[in-house]
């Protein structure tokens, strides 16, 4: 254990790591949270699938209450990023801020980072909800609107083909080399367009439209989601050779155990759905697994 005690690293202050870091604290465990800093849940404009929020809550108004809750009981959150684990015994050791950390177990709670497309001003306008990532979260709100997707390769048909539940007019814009694209003939069958066009001819424009050109021709969307997917922050569970899927993202068992022992992973960094609502559950079910192999190992437990 630290010299302060710690027992607990949380690697990520995201929607999992500060719902982990609520649950261990009122476990009365002695938790730390490593905040490598702009958690993916920063850039929701406005989450209307969040429960408990029938008129939307941003992502800022999210994370602030869940580092009220986690601070509330005792969880210490510390401005860093983890570089590297060791394993040490049972547990790890690693270094945070030029100090050594000896912890029982680790949660990786340490989300993605998506490819945004290289458009200019593409950070404002996914502030303003013109360019979106993720249909599940807010498809609701491109109902009847014109709708455009980029992607490069079949995630884009995908992703289009989802985005069919909730408006008739859905354009695939494919960036990518034309043998990525397969399922041309289900785009058909779902009647969604296709544009073919390098991301050097897409350009957002305007306040509330979207305008893309190509090829001298320029039509205009109401909102462009992009599926150019993202690459899971996993680099540390890998130098320990976790086990990953095909996407870089963690596979873990049903306690959220990853394959190493003692090192637990939560939210969008494991395989399965990107949502707060998934990431939170995900963390209660490992903080609480966490608890109870601490619980085990100091013999506290009912044989
Ligand atoms: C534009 C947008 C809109 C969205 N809308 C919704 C919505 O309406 N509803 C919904 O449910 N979901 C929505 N999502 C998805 C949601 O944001 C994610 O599912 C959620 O944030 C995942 O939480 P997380 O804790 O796993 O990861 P994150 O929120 O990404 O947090 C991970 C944290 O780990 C930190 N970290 C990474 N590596 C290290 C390291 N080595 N050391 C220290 N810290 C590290 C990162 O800096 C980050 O702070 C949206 C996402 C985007 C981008």
């Amino acid at each position: 254990m630290s010299e302060d005690g710690t027992e607990i690293l949380i690697v990520g202050d995201g929607p999992a790591g500060l719902t982990a870091a609520t649950y261990l604290a009122r476990f009365r465990r002695r938790v730390l949270v490593a905040d490598g800093g702009a958690p993916r849940a920063r850039w929701i404009p406005l989450s209307h699938n969040m429960p408990g929020f029938p008129r939307g809550i941003t992502g800022d108004a999210i994370l602030e209450r869940m580092t009220e809750q986690a601070t509330e009981y005792g969880a210490v959150i510390e401005d860093g990023r983890i570089e590297r684990l060791t394993r040490d015994g049972d547990g790890f050791i690693t270094r945070l801020n030029g100090r050594d950390l000896r912890v029982r177990a680790v949660l990786l709670a340490t989300g993605v980072v998506d490819h945004h497309p290289d458009l200019p001003g593409v950070e404002r306008a996914i502030e303003r909800a013109l360019v979106r990532i993720c249909p599940i979260c807010d498809g609701f709100e491109a109902i009847d609107k014109a709708v455009a997707v980029i992607g490069d390769d079949d995630k884009g048909v995908r992703e289009a083909a989802f985005l069919r539940t909730y408006s008739d007019r859905v354009t695939l814009i494919h960036t990518g080399p034309a043998e990525a694209l397969t399922e041309q003939a289900e785009m058909a069958r779902l009647g969604i367009e296709l544009i073919r066009a390098p991301i050097d001819n897409v350009r957002l424009d305007g306040d509330r439209v979207t305008a893309l050109s190509w090829g001298g021709t320029f039509r205009s969307f109401d909102l462009v989601y992009s599926a150019l997917g993202t690459s899971a922050n996993a680099a540390v569970a890998e130098a320990l050779n976790a086990r990953t899927g095909e996407d870089g993202r963690l596979f873990v068992d049903a306690h959220q155990a990853t394959s190493v022992p003692g090192l637990y992973a939560a939210g969008d960094v494991v395989r399965g759905l990107n949502q707060i609502a998934v990431a939170s559950a995900e963390a209660a079910v490992a903080a609480t697994a966490i608890h109870n192999a601490l619980r085990e190992a100091d013999g506290w437990t009912v044989s």
